[in-house]
């Protein structure tokens, strides 16, 4: 003991490569005078340190205290071992052996002291877009392989210069084994081509930000894929975007030079700013103020802005030189994935794009930008994808086999589940799309790889038709475990909160497949991730032409008006949105006879029936169009609410139905009947947990579902659960919407793994 020698073995686990770990533990063990090595393996990083006992010990507190910043140690295993005599430190090559346990990590916002580069005249990095170092760069879109290192990743076929070789050699160097190093003499190279594909001369950069400046419509190819681009203060440019994207109101995301603009466009407080700035800089959608430069096209009708701060050196050097907001979406047309490929970007958005600001480093791994909202203070995420994804989330019950989870349908994820964690991958979009779908069979296979899990089980939702089930039920050896859609959103909504006992449930979305063949979306389960019980949920009404009422929410206001006033309905004398009694009662008569008409529980098309009811909306031209427009007209200032009684079990959406068109006809304001409508809704679902809890002693809830994306009914029902002493569970981790269920099945699957004779 005292101050004895001992040499220490510590195996690091974690997000831990690829993160300047190596070279912080040689500053470290330098420091101390410590001698020994330090080594990246398949399953993290492992250290040895000799010398006296106390300077090991400090080496030891030091190395869990304060790891670099973005790295993520989740365990530490220390075990003594026979001195060796060794008196210096080495940084050792990569080990390659068994079972991969290390992390791909997301990619990084530029971080300061490269940014400082980049605008310093003096430096050799000077205005280089492609410039980072370990603290920031490119990961999870350049990886091929594991172990992370620069002959994985799409940067191998650029050879070091001396310059950046000595930098990526030197252990006091900000760059040692930065794998993506680059500088403008031996690095990946910007080019600005035409709409199609012929270079354009001049500096790209200056070229583009004139061109965007101009009213054009530049694609840029950023981390993951392209994105389409326009000036968002020029009313005639976004509109020419939203013709030639085929985007008809959907709202846009804009790129702000710094914070200072975002503050200029949106009310952003301490907690926002924390968000934009962070470096995994997703979207943060936020109440955008009343009087700004914006065109009204970016956003049209909409109290809320998209914005993001630029995350890439290219971004941060456009807009500097831009000076004020872009327009920044995806590269796509309408509902495609974005275009990642070069070539296929030029034939894709050819006739969209004027121009084409590109570069040599390839896209790996296609990833959409991240989008999240602040609820309380705290990240409420809407699409985790970009700077997120592939971190891997901790869960509370270990999956006893490997799963894989085939995920939904739209906003497509997958999900991988081995040891303690699951591995949630990028957003993939809507599968009924040929791209989207290809996206996710390369997906699936190159994360089984990187991350070498092979699944013994398969998880996949209940509908029949789901492309994602269909592939699932098509693989071999594996055994296919089906999972209901809200089950699954409640289960994700549990490991997302790092629980596993039984709650209540309240999924409430557009569409999930019951398991009685109806369509289900407004459920009240009690569950547990090993099963659960349906204990109330809306009651059906017929959904008239299928997916067509989707399209149109008149449909559902007829539906449910006859629902609450029978044949008299036709007499009300209600015209909403233009449609009168005449034109809806084929839609009755269609319904009453079952033709085309399944039995639906949809939340989504009960706020369809009152958005079409109030006269905001006759067609949708995206998901949750509607739903998000009833909100948005609401007085968050009224109290009242509307009646929505459970009987029996269900819950009674004609009496809310039945209020909100006496109170139209009365001639309320429809901010006031839409207010009332979340209220009475919010009212209902609470009066329902406190029978659950009556009949079942749970008294944690559990929110998921997309219809938790509108914040004025997740604060109404929040409010009205803890002060009826209920604890409140919602999403912090991944999405309430589509996007989390995969978690969710995966941790079903996998507990089904675990039980006995499972
Ligand atoms: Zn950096
Ligand atoms: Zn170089
Ligand atoms: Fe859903």
């Amino acid at each position: 003991m005292g101050d004895s020698r001992i040499r220490l073995r510590l195996r690091v686990g974690g997000t831990v490569q690829g993160v300047g770990f190596r070279p912080f533990v040689y500053g470290l063990a330098s420091q101390l005078g410590l001698g020994g090595f330090v080594l990246n393996d398949s399953r993290g990083v492992v250290i040895e340190v000799e010398g006296h006992h106390s300077d090991v010990e400090a080496f030891t507190r030091a190395l869990i205290a304060e790891p670099p910043p973005l790295a993520r140690l989740e365990c530490v295993e220390k075990s003594e071992v026979r001195l060796r005599g060794s008196d210096h430190f080495d940084i050792r090559a990569s080990e390659i052996d068994g079972a991969v346990l290390a992390t791909i990590t997301p990619d990084v916002a530029t971080c300061a002291a490269c940014l400082e580069e980049i605008r310093n005249r003096s430096e050799r990095r000077y205005g280089y877009a492609f410039t980072n170092c370990t603290n920031c760069g490119p990961r999870f879109t350049i990886t091929t392989g594991v172990p992370y290192d620069r002959a994985r990743t799409t940067m191998s076929t650029f050879s070091l210069c001396s310059e950046c070789r000595s930098e990526y050699t030197d252990p006091g160097d900000r760059r040692f084994h930065a794998q993506p190093i680059a500088c403008p003499r031996c690095g990946p190279q910007l080019r600005l081509v035409d709409g199609h594909g012929a270079p354009l001369d001049g500096d790209p950069l200056a070229g583009s930000a004139a061109a965007l400046r101009g009213g054009g419509i530049l694609a840029i190819k950023g981390l993951g894929g392209y994105h389409l681009a326009c000036d968002a203060t020029d009313a005639v440019a976004v509109a020419e975007l939203r013709r030639r994207k085929g985007r008809e109101a959907k709202p846009f995301a804009v790129m702000v030079p710094n914070l200072e603009w975002a503050c200029r466009l949106a009310h952003t407080g301490p907690e926002e700013t924390a968000v934009l700035a962070s470096h995994r800089r997703p979207i943060l959608i936020v109440a955008r103020r009343a009087e700004t430069l914006l065109a009204d096209e970016v956003a049209p009708a909409n109290r809320d802005i998209g914005i993001m701060l630029p995350y890439t050196p290219l971004h941060d050097l456009l807009m500097r030189s831009v000076g004020h907001p872009i327009v920044l979406t995806s590269g796509n047309l309408s509902d495609e994935p974005i275009a990642h490929e070069d070539v296929d970007a030029l034939e894709r958005l050819g006739g969209v794009a004027d121009g084409f600001l590109t570069h040599d480093r390839p896209v790996h791994v296609r990833c959409d930008d991240s989008v999240v909202r602040v609820v309380g203070g705290r990240e409420y995420p809407i699409r985790r994808s970009r700077g997120y994804a592939p971190e891997p989330l901790e869960v509370p019950v270990p999956f006893a086999r490997p799963v894989l989870a085939a995920g939904p349908e739209l906003k497509h994820t997958f999900c991988l589940g081995t040891g303690n964690r699951a591995i949630l991958s990028h957003h993939i979009g809507d599968l009924a799309n040929w791209t989207a779908m290809s996206a996710f069979m390369e997906g699936v296979e190159h994360f089984t790889r990187v991350f070498d899990v092979r699944a013994e089980v398969v998880a996949h939702d209940l509908h029949p038709e789901y492309l994602s089930t269909k592939w699932a039920l098509g693989l071999e050896d594996v055994e296919a475990v089906g999972v209901q859609h809200h089950h699954a959103h409640i289960a994700s909504c549990l490991a997302d909160n790092r629980r596993a006992g039984a709650v209540i449930g309240l999924a409430l979305d557009g569409t999930g497949y019951g398991d009685d063949g109806a369509i289900w979306g407004c459920e009240i389960l009690t569950c547990d991730s090993a099963g659960y019980t349906r204990a109330a949920h809306l009651r059906y009404v017929p959904l008239p032409g299928g997916a067509a009422a989707v399209r149109e929410p008149w449909r559902m206001a007829a539906v449910y008006l006859h629902a609450a006033f029978g044949e008299d309905a036709c007499d009300l004398g209600l015209d909403f949105v233009g449609r009168t009694a005449d034109r809806w009662r084929p839609i009755l008569s269609m319904a009453a006879a079952g033709i085309n008409a399944p039995s639906t529980s949809s939340a989504g098309r009960l706020f369809d029936a009152v958005a079409a009811l109030c006269g905001l909306r006759d067609r949708v031209s995206y998901e949750g169009q509607a739903a998000a427009e009833l909100e948005q007209a609401a007085d968050p200032s009224v109290a009242g609410a509307y009646p929505f009684p459970l009987l029996d079990g269900t819950l009674d959406g004609a009496a809310l139905v039945g209020a909100v068109a006496e109170d139209l006809i009365g001639g309320l304001p429809v901010s006031e009947v839409a207010a009332r409508f979340h209220n009475g809704l919010a009212e209902g679902l609470r009066r329902a947990c406190e029978w659950v809890r009556e009949e079942q002693g749970l008294s944690t809830v559990a929110l998921s579902g997309g219809s938790w994306q509108n914040l004025l009914l997740l604060d109404r029902v929040t409010r009205g659960l803890e002060s009826a002493g209920f604890e409140v569970l919602i999403h912090r981790r991944v999405p309430p919407n589509d996007g989390g269920v995969a978690l969710g099945q995966a941790v079903i699957a996998g507990s089904l793994a675990n039980a006995p004779g499972g």
